[in-house]
């Protein structure tokens, strides 16, 4: 998870809610994808320890158990980097430009230039992430799929030019949610300035879901209205019963229900599914110690598993005539 802003319903729901199940049944590793955040946020890198502790606090705040997933920081580990360069190495120009979440920020993102070597090769980085801890299956948004794709290719690449067979081709686990939209019905993202953060005072979440987009056609409440077109009815989906979304989808037909109050009853619903991730964030928050230690130890053992594949990486490409000189 990349450290470049507060995280937000979407990662909450996306993910992380996903990444909790995981822990249950298989070993996991999750980490801060500090290195990453520069691909997009190279310039302003202020706010990155803040964030960083943000993210630990929404980690165990969703319930991410430190005795059961090791959750660590990328940048701390340099085998991150150097597997990446060596990735690097071997991947096409043209593998890359395809990706479609790259030609999507490309055309969406103004406010800065993505025009770097580090940002086209983002989903290189992403490969290295992922194969240094053998891991089998990657927790993912339905964007994310062809970046997964991405990293099986590089594996094969690489062990068809190395005739080895050191890492596993991960495969994708998809989540219950894989898309909850922002208020502007664009993919809710801290790039667009649409979303809904964790870390909102409830009043600021409020307005926010006040000012959802609603069915563009529908201007007075005497207009009869579509759900089908509404953003906040996309939220509805998510959060409210699907008893509630068969009266929600009457009472907009015809025109019964005021878009104020459908939205009123969506924050009811929104709030009632986080309160306890907001009462477990603020717990966390007042222990920022603790989690710095949580996250330093989680460090310590995912090295220990990078630097054994690494190795194993650099036996297969005949590239370690110095090791233990
Ligand atoms: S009543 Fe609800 S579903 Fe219908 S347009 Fe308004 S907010 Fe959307």
């Amino acid at each position: 998870m990349q450290t470049t802003g507060k995280l937000h319903l979407g990662n909450l729901l996306g993910a992380l809610e996903n990444w909790v199940a995981m822990q249950e049944q298989y070993e996991c590793y999750y980490f801060a994808a500090d290195w990453h955040s520069l691909a997009s946020n190279y310039e302003d890198t202020r706010g990155l320890e803040d964030n960083l502790m943000d993210l630990g606090i929404n980690w165990l705040a969703a319930g991410l158990d430190p005795e059961k997933s090791v959750l660590f920081v990328q940048s701390l580990i340099p085998e991150h980097a150097a597997l990446h360069l060596i990735f690097s190495m071997i991947t096409p120009l043209p593998w890359l430009e395809r990706v479609p979440s790259y030609k999507e920020k490309m055309e969406q993102v103004n406010n800065r230039d993505l025009h770097t070597y580090g940002f086209l090769g983002y989903p290189v980085l992403q490969a290295a992430d992922i194969v240094l801890y053998n891991a089998h299956y990657v927790p993912v948004g339905i964007d994310q799929l062809p970046h997964l794709e991405l990293t099986r290719e590089i594996v094969r690449r690489f062990h068809d030019i190395y005739k080895c067979k050191v890492f596993v081709e991960p495969e994708g686990k998809m989540g219950e949610v894989p898309k909850l939209p922002g208020g502007d019905g664009r993919k809710m993202s801290k790039s667009y300035g649409n979303a809904i953060y964790l870390a909102d005072s409830r009043e600021e979440m409020k307005k926010k879901i006040e000012n959802i987009v609603t069915d563009p056609a529908r201007i007075r409440k005497s207009d009869p209205g579509d759900p089908e077109k509404c953003i906040a009815f996309s939220f509805h989906k998510v959060f409210s019963s699907p008893g509630e979304n068969e009266l929600t989808v009457l009472e907009c037909k015809s025109a019964k229900r005021g878009c104020v109050s459908c939205k009123k009853m969506l924050a009811d619903n929104i709030f009632k599914r986080i309160e306890p991730v907001l009462e477990r964030r603020a717990y966390w928050g007042a222990k920022p110690g603790e989690v710095l230690d949580i996250l330093r130890e989680g460090t310590k053992r995912a090295r220990k598993v990078a630097e054994t594949t690494y190795r194993q990486a650099c036996d297969a490409m005949h590239f370690n005539f110095l090791a233990g000189a």
